[in-house]
């Protein structure tokens, strides 16, 4: 454990994928302070309003599972008994469902927030043991279009910038996100580098009129779901102007001859018009991106969560390519992680299409190779169930036993209402959590209490590929369990060899080896190492000791012919679109003081401060119309579902446009707060992450019927 005199112990932020450094201070038994870490690279002591106020989610232990629970059907309650017991009913289950109905009939649905410890070994028993690839994490919901894009424009998904690339650049292209919220520390660096470099230019792309366009000098309030037309017709600009990188285009990437087609099938003016901006904007913008010497580009969940949410991406990073601006100080197309181990999650390929070290399920021999490091059974080439498709297969049979661990698919899925009654048609759900308020619990058949950040050990990877040893501070409450002890207890079990590990040391030594000669490889590392460094950017290079800071310094990049693919989809909008029935475009998003569904925020009083319940964001013009006033009632509809939430009456998102918060669920047993009533079941077909961004819904004030 890494301390100082003061009994100071260093550890990460579980919160978002900023990766935050922080130093924990035991002040009495089980409780601890927590204070931003001035060593550490990423936010050299700074913290944001949910970092500041970790150790209250810690210290209150008054909502933690204690001790396993299991019920022996449906009908009866759930009741108290020992791991043994609980363990020994769900090894008899999923053998008596895997027997009758094959592997594909169990899965696991995990999180972005596990450790990558965590994630590797629910990865190997499910793909190495199990036999079935049905392991998917809400990370879907979140990265999978930008991995999906990363992986199709530069042949590997890896962010390829690092953070001090943000005091190298003088353009920012915002996009999809607002950063000064929810990725509020690499904020506080943007905004001290905009102060100290007035002439730095910020562009922000957001229907609504953000905290994040305050420092902006330039804000394209674009319609939802026009980025991919807005993003061509800054590329025609750019092409018109001359402002694009010839010899980098020629000699590093390929297909851009197809965007130049693609990009001038639609004027500026067009464009300008289909976006909701005004022309002299766009042209605007592309002054700013062609006249930088480091052009950073980045974007989260507005981009990601969408139907053409890899179009989107695709179209995004195109501007780094054409520009030559990547693999340089200061450049590069930069996807802001939402969660803390997302990147981890991925590097061991824990998704149902991946397999470690970023190779591919459908890849014979990347599935061989993975097979005989691991020593267990077949990995089978077939993509496992994403996350939204194994609430589908649970709904109509498919899909028998579920295990949920540390997420909440009751508030965070599209379509909850769907989701939930998925639940209660389940045949078998094991629920592993750390607290009692988890909304999936009506449905488990058994409970696992699992051990909460400082209560555990093991490694997370942030935004910019840096990998951060956690250390176990407390010990957890009552007869709670680590999440990657509790699977490996699972697994010996089941009888399976190879989950026989002394400690999260020996599952991240194994992790290692198996990245060793890969792109990510992270080879020869290991916890001492990582803190005698502090931090470590992969890939490590093994011989020199060191990480890697900022990736196709080259130009080299990891697809076939080593050059980068410029893609150029069609710009149509595959979502729920408006009607006279449903007329409102519904986005949702995130607020600075929650995180997800508040299961650890919504403990911290301070935090419920800033805005205490959920609303609807709506029009003047809009409010006006309707007859509806600030404050008042408003009931939202859409095809599946509705919401009854108080109306903030703006002029700070567009006419025609809805904004919900997504953090609240199900509260004393009324689901009226829970924006995924309403949002679609629509999927990026490639990705397939969901549609939050976008969803027709009906908008009225509330009358007692
Ligand atoms: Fe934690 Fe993210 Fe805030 Fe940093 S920016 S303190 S990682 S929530």
């Amino acid at each position: 454990m890494s301390k100082d005199k003061q009994e100071m112990f260093t550890s990460t932020c579980c919160y978002c994928g900023v990766g935050c450094g922080v130093q924990i201070k035991i002040e009495n038994k089980g409780v601890i302070s927590v204070r931003g870490d001035q060593d550490h690279p990423v936010n050299r002591g700074m913290l944001c309003s949910k970092g500041l106020n970790l150790q209250y989610t810690v210290n209150d232990k008054s909502d933690r599972l204690l001790y396993p629970q299991m019920r022996y059907n449906k009908n009866m309650p759930l009741q108290r008994t020992s791991w043994d017991l609980a363990l020994d009913r769900t090894v008899a289950v999923f053998k008596t469902f895997i027997e009758k109905y094959g592997p594909d009939s169990v899965a696991f649905y995990a999180s972005g927030q596990c450790l990558t410890e965590e994630y590797y070994v629910i990865n190997k028993l499910m793909k190495g043991f199990i036999g079935s690839n049905n392991i998917d994490t809400n990370s879907r919901l979140c990265m999978s279009s930008a991995v999906t894009a990363y992986k199709m424009t530069l042949g590997e998904d890896s962010v390829p910038i690092c953070y001090d690339d943000i005091e190298l650049a003088d353009c920012f292209l915002v996009t999809g996100a607002n950063p000064a919220w929810c990725h509020p520390i690499l904020w506080r660096r943007i905004e001290a580098h905009k102060s100290a470099n007035p002439q730095a230019k910020i562009i922000v792309v957001d229907p609504r009129v953000t905290d994040s366009c305050s420092l902006a000098d330039l804000h394209l309030q674009i319609n939802p779901g026009t980025d991919v037309v807005l993003n061509y017709a800054i590329g025609r600009v750019l092409i018109e102007t001359n402002q694009i990188d010839r010899d980098f285009i020629h000699d590093h990437t390929e297909g851009f001859e197809a965007y130049k087609q693609r990009v001038f099938e639609k004027s500026v003016y067009e464009a300008a018009i289909i976006c909701g901006v005004e022309e002299d904007s766009i042209r605007l913008a592309a002054e700013y991106i062609g006249g930088a010497k480091g052009f950073l580009s980045m974007w989260t969940m507005g981009l990601n969560q969408s139907a053409i949410g890899v179009n989107k991406n695709l179209s995004l990073i195109n501007l780094n390519l054409i520009t030559g601006k990547i693999g340089k100080p200061g450049c590069g197309p930069f996807s802001l992680t939402g969660q803390p181990n997302a990147m981890g999650g991925r590097e061991v390929g824990g998704l149902a299409n991946l397999l470690p070290a970023h190779r591919d399920l459908s890849n014979d021999t990347h599935r061989k190779e993975v097979q005989k490091f691991w020593g267990g059974t077949t990995i089978s080439g077939k993509t496992g169930l994403t996350a939204t498709e194994m609430f589908e297969a649970l709904h109509n049979g498919q899909l028998k036993a579920i295990w949920i661990l540390c997420t909440n698919p009751m508030t965070s899925l599209p379509n909850a209402r769907f989701a939930e009654e998925a639940l209660k048609k389940a045949k078998f759900v094991i629920v592993q959590e750390i607290t009692n308020k988890a909304q999936t619990l009506p449905y488990a058949d058994v409970i696992l209490p699992a051990a909460a950040w400082a209560e555990k050990e093991g490694t997370m990877t942030n935004s910019e590929r840096r990998v951060s040893h956690l250390h176990k501070i407390l010990d957890p409450p009552g007869e709670a369990l680590p999440d990657a002890e509790i699977i490996c207890r699972f697994a010996k079990k089941m009888g399976y060899k190879g989950f026989d590990y002394t400690n999260p040391a020996d599952i991240y030594k194994e992790h290692t080896k198996l990245t060793a000669k890969t792109n990510i490889s992270v080879d020869g590392l290991d916890y001492e190492l990582i803190d005698s460094c502090k931090t470590v950017q992969w890939p490590f290079q093994k011989r020199k000791g060191i990480g890697t800071v900022r990736l196709f310094t080259d130009h080299l990049f990891h697809t076939k012919s080593q050059k980068a693919n410029i893609h150029s989809p069609v710009d149509v909008l595959t979502s729920e679109l408006p009607d006279s029935q449903f007329p409102f475009i519904l986005t949702t998003g995130r607020i600075r003081d929650h995180w997800h569904t508040m299961s650890k925020t919504g403990k911290v009083s301070k935090l419920k401060q800033h805005i205490k319940e959920a609303f609807l964001e709506i029009n003047l013009a809009d409010a006006d119309r309707l007859h509806i006033k600030d404050d008042q009632i408003v009931c939202v509809q859409s095809r599946r579902g509705k919401v009854q939430v108080k109306a903030r009456v703006t002029d700070s998102i567009k006419p025609g446009v809805v904004f919900l918060p997504m953090h609240w669920g199900k509260e004393l047993g009324s689901d009226l707060h829970r924006t995924n009533n309403l949002t679609s079941s629509f999927l990026d077909p490639l990705s397939k992450e969901p549609d939050f961004k976008y969803c027709a819904v009906h908008i009225a004030p509330f009358s007692k019927p």
